[in-house]
């Protein structure tokens, strides 16, 4: 029996009405699991409610962003105070200075940073920083790594496209896609061979630090080191797309993380990017890194980049006090744990059902996969069984537990995932498991 959510459903027909598909970003859609998207009226903590006045845990944390839970109150009086002194100033202000100290201080590579409003603006950004700084055209990505909406960077992006199987997307001109080279993720081949054919024209490797938007992809043995050694010899700036993982996996991103465990021995990447998180649920995001890389930028050097509401005060506030209170009350290993108990009940409840599956981490970042296979690109990614991914999704959703609403995303834990509600997802996985063995298509072979 689904539970009905006519007040959702109203809302839907009004909003496809006068935005196209109904939603401002095509995943929110349900597209690729059915039925009607839930109209979120308020969220505090782990749990959302939805214009119905039925209650969600939620696994999306509006896709990274509410690393506490939300609605906490130490980052809601931040937020009352900055904004009780003013909105938007268009002057420099005091807050978007300690965001950007707070932002230098956690990852050592980055000595300056500029403020952004949206991760696909900090890539942007970064991309022409990357070509203005070198002087070449050509940028290389990956398959599967998701940048944002950036013209140059929509071929085989990841998440959206992958789950609205479109491999490339009308709009974006042959002109701007020409000078971008897709690669497979985790082929040190195909990247050699594309640096012996064009180094000399490649301006930046562009790369999600441990991917997300394919489902979770970590980088395999040394290639994140072969990325940076190719970039090197060639003259080519690396940049680390930390939007997602950065003050995620760890309190300075996939970066500390990566670092501490398997060392960096030709360095680190030049220029990195930054979103989510450090905007704790506000429009903010930034690129940062090599101070005489980052001096090329307006008014500093001869790269223009700016914004209107860049460095906003209260997005800045929300930012800061969130990252001050991952820090106080030290929820890196809290997210860990959570992960770990996540990870095995998922496990056990699609084993017993006899569903093929695999789950891969960046440290406590994780997602499912509905398939047997190692998940090492975009490629392996699609053999997923999308079908019984949906099943097991509204099978959720009825327990209501809200997961991403896409086979190719993580799940976003949060601080506010207490023992007690990882408990109410625990008890709902069993039946989630049934309903997705009862497709037929994804049974362990
Ligand atoms: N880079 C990565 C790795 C992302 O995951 C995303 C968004 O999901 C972006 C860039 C784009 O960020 P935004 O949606 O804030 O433009």
């Amino acid at each position: 029996m689904t539970h009905p959510a006519p007040a959702s459903a109203a809302l839907f027909d009004r909003a496809r009405a006068v935005i196209p598909g109904g939603v401002n970003s095509p995943v929110r859609a349900f597209g690729a699991v059915g039925g009607t998207p839930r109209f979120i009226d308020r969220a505090d903590g782990a749990v959302l409610t939805d214009v119905d006045g039925r209650e969600y845990v939620d696994l999306i944390g509006s896709w990274g962003p509410m690393i506490l839970g939300h609605s906490h109150p130490e980052v809601v009086a931040a937020v009352r105070e900055a904004a009780g002194r003013g909105f938007s100033f268009g002057t420099p202000g005091e807050a978007e200075v300690l965001l950007s100290e707070e932002l230098v201080s956690r990852v050592e590579p980055v000595e300056q940073v500029r403020l952004v409003n949206s991760g696909t603006e900090a890539t942007m950004s970064a991309i022409r920083l990357a070509r203005g700084f070198t002087g070449r055209s050509k940028i290389v990505k990956f398959a599967g790594c998701y940048h944002g909406h950036v013209d140059a960077l929509l071929a085989a992006a990841g998440s959206g496209l992958a789950t609205f199987s479109l491999p490339d997307t009308p709009g974006v001109t042959g002109a701007s896609a020409a000078d971008t080279l897709v690669l497979p993720y985790n082929d040190q081949d195909a990247l050699a061979r594309a640096f012996e054919q064009h180094g000399a024209d490649i301006a930046c490797v562009i790369t999600e630090a441990s991917p997300g938007n394919m489902g979770v992809v970590p980088p395999r043995d040394g290639f994140t080191q072969a990325i940076r050694r190719v970039t090197r010899e060639h003259g080519a700036l690396m940049v680390s797309d930390e939007v997602m993982t950065g003050f995620r996996v760890s309190a300075s991103g996939w970066y500390g993380y990566e670092s501490a465990r398997d060392g960096y021995p030709d360095g680190p990447a030049d220029l990195f990017t930054f979103g989510k998180v450090m905007g704790g649920g506000f429009p903010a995001a930034a690129f940062g890194g090599r101070r005489d890389v980052m001096e090329h930028l307006a008014p500093a050097g001869p790269v223009y980049q700016a914004g209107t509401l860049s460095g906003n005060p209260v997005a800045s506030a929300a930012g800061l006090a969130t990252l001050r209170l991952t820090r106080e009350l030290d929820v890196y290993p809290r997210l860990e744990a959570a992960a770990d108990t996540l990870r095995a009940a998922v496990g056990d409840a699609l084993s017993a059902a006899g569903v093929a599956h695999r789950i891969q981490s960046a440290n406590s970042m994780f997602s499912v996969f509905f398939t047997e296979r190692e998940v090492r690109n975009f490629e392996d990614a699609g053999t997923q069984d999308t079908a019984a991914h949906a099943a097991f999704f509204q099978s959720m959703l009825e327990s209501g537990i809200h997961l991403p609403p896409s086979a190719f995303e993580a799940w976003f834990l949060s601080y506010a995932h207490t023992d007690e509600v990882l408990d109410r997802i625990v008890s709902a996985l069993p039946a989630a498991a049934r309903a997705a063995a009862a497709t037929g298509s994804s049974a362990v072979s």
